[in-house]
Formats: C-alpha cells, sequence, structure tokens
C-alpha cells in the first residue's frame, strides 16, 4: 500500500467550511494588508506561546532574517549554528551580514552539541541560533548559561518546534526571540509562506515591528531599512482556524511516533529517534538513523519500491555547501555521519492506522 509522507489534503478536508469562512470574511472586509485579522492571529499565537510578543512575519525564513536584523550587529559578527539543519538558518545569518560558525551536532537529539558550541566563541561572536531540529528543543539551559557568561543574543530557529515544550516552557520562547514557519509541512502549515517571530523584549518586537514594514516610522520616513515582511490578512484569518487544532495535530503525531518507537524497537539495523528529557516533542519529522555503508541509500531504495514517502533531512551539511566554501575549512564529524543515516517516514497528524502499519511492515521486511 503507497504510503505519502505528507497529505495536507485529510487536515484542509476537516476544517474545509470554516477556512472558506475565513476567506469570505477577507474577501468581504477588502482589507488585505495588516490590520484586524493580523493583529488578531499575532494575540492569539502569543496567548498559545505565553509570551508578551508575537510579531506575523512573511516566511520562517524572513522571522530568523528580521530578528537578526533587529539585534543591530556589526558586518562581520560572527553568529555560531548548526551544520545539520535546514539552509534558511545560515542562508539568514549570511543575508544578514554576517559570518556564520557551523558547530557539530549530538548523533542522539539532532541537536547542537553545546560543548563544541562553546569551543567555536570568538572575541567577534556576537549571537547563536540553536535549531529545535526535527521538533524538539536543544539543551537551552547550558546553551543560556554560555550565551550569558559571553554577552551573546540567542536567537531560537523554532520552525519545526511550534508546538512543543521545553521543561515545561514553549519551545522558541526561551532565549532573545524565536522563530516560527508556517510553511505546509510544518506542525501549524498555512496556505502558502508564513512566519512569526515570538520576543519576550519589548525592544526588539518593537524594532522587528518597524523593520517588517520597510523600517519606515512615521510611513515614508525611514530611520532605518527593513523590508516588506509582512503576513498577509488572509493567510492570517486561515491561521487563526487552525491555531486551536494545534495541540491535537501534535498529539496525532505523538501517538505516532509511540507506534513507531514500540513497533521498530526489535528491529536490527536502525536508530530510533527519542525525546530527550524534559522535552515535549511534537514530531515535525520521525527521522531513523541507518548505520553502516551505504545501508540508508539501499533502504531508501526499498521505501521508494514500497511506495512509502520517506526523505532525507538533510543530505548534505551547511559547512560543505558551495555558497559557504569561502569560510574557513571546519570538521564537523558528527553531522557528516548524521547526513549519511537518515531517513524520515511518514508521521503527519492524519496518517491511518493501516498506513503506519505498512510502513513497519516495509521496514520489518528491509531489516530482516
Ligand atoms: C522550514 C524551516 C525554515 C524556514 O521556514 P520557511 O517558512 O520555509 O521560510 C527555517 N529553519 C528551519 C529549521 C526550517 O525547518
Amino acid at each position: 500500500m503507497p504510503v505519502p509522507l505528507l497529505d495536507l489534503n485529510r487536515q484542509n478536508a476537516a476544517l474545509h467550511g470554516e477556512l472558506t469562512a475565513a476567506f469570505e470574511r477577507v474577501l468581504r472586509s477588502g482589507h488585505f494588508i495588516l490590520g484586524g485579522e493580523v493583529e488578531a492571529f499575532e494575540r492569539e499565537a502569543a496567548a498559545f506561546l505565553g509570551v508578551p510578543h508575537a510579531i506575523a512575519v512573511s516566511s520562517g525564513t524572513d522571522a530568523i532574517l528580521v530578528a537578526l536584523m533587529a539585534l543591530d550587529l556589526q558586518p562581520g559578527d560572527e553568529v555560531i549554528c548548526p551544520t545539520f539543519t535546514f539552509f534558511a538558518t545560515a542562508g539568514c545569518i549570511a543575508r544578514a551580514g554576517l559570518v556564520p560558525v557551523f558547530a557539530d551536532m549530538r548523533a542522539d537529539t539532532f541537536n547542537l552539541d553545546v560543548d563544541d558550541v562553546a569551543r567555536r566563541i570568538t572575541p567577534r561572536t556576537k549571537a547563536i541560533m540553536p535549531v529545535h531540529l526535527f521538533g524538539q528543543s536543544a539543551d537551552m539551559a547550558p546553551l543560556l548559561a554560555l550565551a550569558q557568561r559571553h554577552g551573546l543574543a540567542v536567537i531560537e530557529d523554532a520552525a519545526q518546534s511550534l508546538g512543543s515544550r521545553h521543561h515545561g516552557q514553549a519551545s522558541g520562547t526561551i532565549g532573545d526571540a524565536g522563530c516560527y514557519s508556517f510553511f505546509p509541512s510544518k506542525n501549524l502549515g498555512g496556505f502558502g509562506d508564513g512566519g512569526l517571530v515570538a520576543t519576550p523584549r519589548t525592544d526588539l518586537a518593537e524594532r522587528i515591528r518597524l523593520l517588517r514594514t520597510h523600517g519606515a516610522k512615521p510611513k515614508y520616513y525611514h530611520a532605518r531599512i527593513g523590508g516588506n515582511f509582512r503576513l498577509d490578512a488572509l493567510q492570517c484569518a486561515l491561521l487563526r482556524v487552525k491555531l486551536p487544532h494545534l495541540p491535537a495535530y501534535c498529539a496525532a503525531r505523538r501517538g505516532h511516533a509511540e507506534f513507531y518507537r514500540a513497533a521498530l524497537a526489535g528491529l536490527p539495523g536502525f536508530v530510533l529517534p527519542a525525546a530527550a528529557p524534559g522535552n515535549e516533542h511534537i514530531w515535525n519529522q520521525f527521522t531513523l538513523r541507518v548505520p553502516g555503508a551505504g545501508r540508508r541509500d539501499a533502504l531508501k531504495q526499498h521505501l521508494a519500491a514500497h511506495g512509502i514517502g520517506h526523505e532525507i533531512y538533510y543530505p548534505l551539511p551547511l559547512h560543505r555547501q558551495a555558497c559557504f566554501a569561502h569560510l574557513p575549512p571546519v570538521s564537523l564529524p558528527v553531522a557528516e555521519q548524521l547526513a549519511g543515516e537518515v531517513v524520515s517516514i511518514p508521521v503527519f497528524p492524519e496518517l491511518r492506522e493501516d498506513e503506519r502499519q505498512a510502513v513497519v511492515a516495509a521496514l520489518a521486511a528491509w531489516a530482516a
């Protein structure tokens, strides 16, 4: 039985009436940029996260970019980030005129190795950007302690962890700012691109709001250079329909993860992902490791032959990307190993019982 990696229609079909009503409300209002829908979504997102400030922006990428711009760093300042992540993390650091400094990973959580971060701090380091990969937070307490000791800002790339909690606190609300994405494959998937910055800092929130509209204050007077980082009123109205369902979506993913962890526990040849202590994982991805030369790629072929949706997040660490070839060479062995071992399997909320059984059967057949 073919099983998709993700099927957005199942989730959206269940909300068809409400989504259509929200669309018609915005259509009839004739008001499409900022305004009531955006403000209401920001209030609801801030309440969900338990933060004073939430600013809706045009994408997760732009959330990271505008948060970095708001820090007012100097060109050439260094920002430490993981090398095993989606490109936007480091792409935004470079686009903000800063230098990405890549750190290595922990093989058990796919998140930053804090000891390696500490080794990469220099006098030019101004910020750390942990990524909460696949739906659980990096180990924040030692990262914050390190940041405090060296006077560094902490910007969290929480694009994959909206709805997750870390020692009781919403993931992405622990540092100076957290950046979220509503790309359709994220746990709160929008209807196009969208993102959000959450911050406890009033000064940062004000600057981000200013930068979101070309740094204009008042209109047509620009003390700073910003961009058009606005999220559409239409997108906000549609996201307001989905936000109340996010806890249920995350719970359904958690149920699938528990099922996989139980069903795959005895199978040789796989390393199963797990939630780190203190983390409520929201399983944006369920990512297996398949150690052994060529074995991951062999499994990939097997899954393709059985019609089981899968993807490699991510095949090439960022320090090895051609666009960063001008940076000093670094050795990041854990990330290199992970890139050769990982494969993600279907874990979307609406995955059916017979489908997840089919995923397990295909993996069992391969392991046998
Ligand atoms: C999705 C993602 C982003 C970028 O979000 P977009 O909304 O696609 O721009 C950034 N970082 C990580 C880790 C992501 O997964």
